[in-house]
């Protein structure tokens, strides 16, 4: 089974619209995402204007807030406290990477938990790894949701993920748990990589290094989420050797097309659970 991350993202955005559409008709009102975008990062254009444009579809007010590279820190501060305050903006998002002279720390810190549309906020990763009620990062939401569509009931599934980053491995870790699964997360300096992956029900790879994962690495019947992005010659590559993979396993998501538009899905999902919530 090919996982396909355009269509389920589709029906997801379906499902948004008509949601905010319905909210409209009853309280004339409809969320609002705004997006601080620093520098002229192209990877970060074109995913701010999917972003946008993504939203704008779904019928949420989205405005793009655009600072050149060289911006003081505390000027992008100054705008986030004044987002934090302004009643029509639900969620905020300030795309990364940022210039070397912004603190991410601070950037992330300064964001009201209740609009931290990523989920990045300190409160959200405590909220999230306590088990509690949290707004959950966009790409491993997303993965989620993809495993979910194979497999409803994860209680007692080995899980193993590739990558400890805040923003995929370790989010990722937390949703698996809170569905019983057995979670291993395992990264560079695990030592027999190949061992611990051939053991796992659910593989999730946020790794970063183009076709990492073998066909000789994969257990019979699992369930292989790809995260990775990676360019070789032109191409675009996830971090499994999709061809190597695809006849062994009962279902794998395809690069492109699997893991990256369902993220940019959840991103709506999160912005709209946030404008419900207040
Ligand atoms: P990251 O912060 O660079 O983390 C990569 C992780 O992979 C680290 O934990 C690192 O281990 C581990 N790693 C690196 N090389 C390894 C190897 N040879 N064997 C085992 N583990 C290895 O990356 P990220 O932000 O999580 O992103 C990962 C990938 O997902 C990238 O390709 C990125 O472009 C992609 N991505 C996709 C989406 C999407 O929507 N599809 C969203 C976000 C990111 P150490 O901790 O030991 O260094």
């Amino acid at each position: 089974m090919i996982l396909d991350g355009k269509k389920e993202a589709s029906l997801l955005r379906e499902k948004i619209k008509k949601e905010i559409s319905e909210i409209k008709k009853k309280i004339n009102k409809s969320p609002g995402l705004s997006v601080i975008l620093i520098g002229d990062f192209a990877p970060s254009l074109i995913y701010v204007k999917n972003k946008e444009k993504n939203s704008k579809e779904v019928g949420i007010n989205s405005q793009v807030i655009k600072y050149s590279k060289e911006v003081k820190e505390s000027k992008v501060l100054e705008k986030i406290e004044e987002l934090n305050n302004n009643n029509n903006v639900s969620g905020i998002l300030v795309q990364l990477p940022l210039p070397a002279h912004i603190s991410k720390e601070k950037i992330v810190n300064a964001i009201k938990p209740s609009k931290d549309v990523d989920g990045f906020h300190p409160i959200n990763v405590g909220n999230l790894s306590s088990g509690y009620k949290a707004i959950v990062p966009c790409t491993p939401l997303g993965c989620l949701l993809l495993i979910k569509k194979v497999e409803k009931n994860l209680t007692g599934k080995h899980a193993v993920i590739i990558g400890r980053s805040n923003l995929n491995g370790k989010p990722m870790a937390q949703l698996l748990l809170k569905e019983d699964c057995t979670v291993l997360i395992v990264h560079s300096k695990t030592k027999d990589l190949k061992l611990e992956c051939q053991k796992a029900d659910i593989l999730v790879v946020a790794v970063g290094v183009a076709n990492l994962v073998k066909g000789d690495w994969v257990k019979k019947d699992s369930i292989i989420i790809d995260v990775g992005i990676n360019k070789v010659a032109d191409k675009i590559v996830g971090d499994v050797d999709f061809e190597q993979v695809k006849d062994k396993v009962r279902a794998i998501t395809p690069v492109p097309g699997g893991v990256g538009p369902m993220t940019i899905a959840c991103l709506l999902k999160n912005t709209l659970e946030c404008f419900k919530a207040r």
